[in-house]
């Protein structure tokens, strides 16, 4: 550990403290629970500062996702203070203080991980354990980027910033706390926040930071997949699938989260996956923007459609039936899936059932159409459709069929994207049989 003698002196550093009249923090754009949080804590004479993301998009004027708050209070003590918390988490134990459906998270101050020991880290220096309590200036070294380690301080409205998190405010910069490639190495999601984050806000990536993400996007492959599941979806759920996909690529972590549409993007297999995919996030983007639903099931057959589609040409030209052949593929497609990235069955049995839909609507023209009208997943099967149609597969016409069919037979039910609705009906048909 040979960075240790420079990391002591950055550790010990004073902070710059930006006073309330001199940031563009008002405290109103801060919600009323979040302030709940922060005065309570503050009346029972515990430090209280909102930090992270909230802090970061009030100083760049965008409504923050959520508000996380940093305190000296204990867990135990923030359970005693707040009726409606709960205390959460394995590797770091943290109290979610709950308004109905707005959850107000609350971490006491920790120290970052020794450095000069291995102690808390695995051999390949991921963290372990991440639970010792400290004071700001120890929890400031624990965040990942400048500009999510700014923390605004309820008792005087100031902005206590230790890492020059303003100064890449301003200058657009995602820059890693620290040695870029040690807290990489520590927890290497935060290759993907890096990544999330530049895109989101527009910002570029620091030059020794972006150094990193190529070298150590192989490190991903050690993550948990149901944790690189989360934060697929905080990064294809948000608004800018689109751009975030074409950088996670460019960095070499796509592949990481999803290997076998990187292999038919690398090969061109089919001719248009690379059309196939972006038009799949694009749509996804466009929802999101007009307020419609999306669900990450109908993205994942997206994603993994031309791998999925070679495997069941390739069972077919073995012999197998065309639904068999489907119902194959997808299972091998989807189970090799799950080893990088964990999905809930929900998730996968929607991808399974478009596929399944996919030769049915081919099917239907002649047989039947009310009857696949009727289908729960009808609409998503068929919002596929023009997805391949829109892509270049031979399928405009069938596509245009069916958009006419149903323009002829306008029918009342619900949309494919209502998962509650179809989830009841589900349930209904469990208790009937
Ligand atoms: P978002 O707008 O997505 O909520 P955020 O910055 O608030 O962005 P969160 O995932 O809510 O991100 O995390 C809150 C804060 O916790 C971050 O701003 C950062 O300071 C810290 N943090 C979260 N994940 C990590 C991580 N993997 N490594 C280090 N610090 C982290
Ligand atoms: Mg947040």
């Amino acid at each position: 550990m040979n960075k240790s003698h420079d990391k002591v002196v950055y550790l010990n550093r004073e902070p710059t403290v930006i006073p309330g009249a001199e940031h563009n923090i008002s405290r109103n754009a801060i919600s009323d629970n979040a302030l709940k949080v922060l005065y309570r804590l503050k009346n029972a004479g515990f430090a209280a500062y909102l930090v992270g993301g909230s802090v970061r998009d009030l100083l760049l004027g965008r409504e923050p996702k959520d508000f996380d708050v940093a305190t000296d209070a204990t867990p135990e003590q923030i359970r005693e203070l707040f009726r409606n918390s709960r205390l959460i988490g394995r590797r770091f134990r943290l109290a979610h203080v709950h308004y109905g459906d707005d959850i107000i998270e609350v971490s006491t101050f920790r120290a970052p991980h020794r450095i000069d020991t291995s102690a808390g880290h695995a051999v390949d220096g991921r963290i372990i354990r991440d639970n010792v309590y400290g004071g700001i200036d120890d929890d400031v070294w624990r965040r990942d980027f400048t500009v999510n380690a700014l923390y605004y301080n309820i008792a005087d409205e100031a902005v206590v910033d230790y890492v020059d998190g303003m100064r890449d405010i301003k200058s657009c910069c995602i820059r890693l706390i620290g040695d870029p490639h040690e807290r990489f190495t520590e927890d290497p999601v935060r290759l993907l926040r890096a990544v999330r984050f530049a895109t989101k806000l527009g910002f570029r990536i620091s030059g020794d930071t972006e150094r990193c993400l190529s070298e150590l996007a192989p490190s991903l492959g050690g993550i948990a997949p149901a944790r690189l599941f989360e934060e697929v979806l905080k990064m294809f759920f948000n608004g800018y699938a689109l751009q975030t996909f074409e950088q996670l690529r460019h960095y070499r972590m796509f592949g990481e989260l999803f290997p076998q549409t990187e292999e038919a993007l690398a090969h061109q297999y089919g001719g248009f996956p690379h059309t196939f995919v972006v038009n799949a996030l694009r749509n996804t983007d466009n929802r999101l923007a007009e307020n419609k639903p999306v669900t990450p099931g109908f993205l994942l057959a997206a994603l993994l459609w031309i791998p999925m589609d070679r495997l069941a040409r390739d069972n077919i030209a073995q012999g197998l039936k065309e639904m068999e052949a489907i119902m194959l593929a997808g299972d091998i497609v989807i189970s090799k899936q799950t080893r990088s990235t964990a999905m809930p069955r929900r998730f996968t049995q929607l991808a399974r059932e478009i596929w399944q839909l996919q030769p049915r609507l081919a099917r239907s023209v002649n047989r039947r159409p009310h009857r696949l009208v009727q289908h729960p997943r009808f609409r998503a099967a068929y919002d596929f459709l023009l997805l391949r149609a829109e892509s270049g597969e031979e399928v405009t016409e069938l596509a245009n069929w069916w958009t006419a069919f149903q323009q002829d037979n306008p029918v009342k039910k619900a949309h494919s994207g209502d998962k509650h609705n179809s989830r009841r009906r589900r349930r209904r048909r469990q208790r009937q049989s």
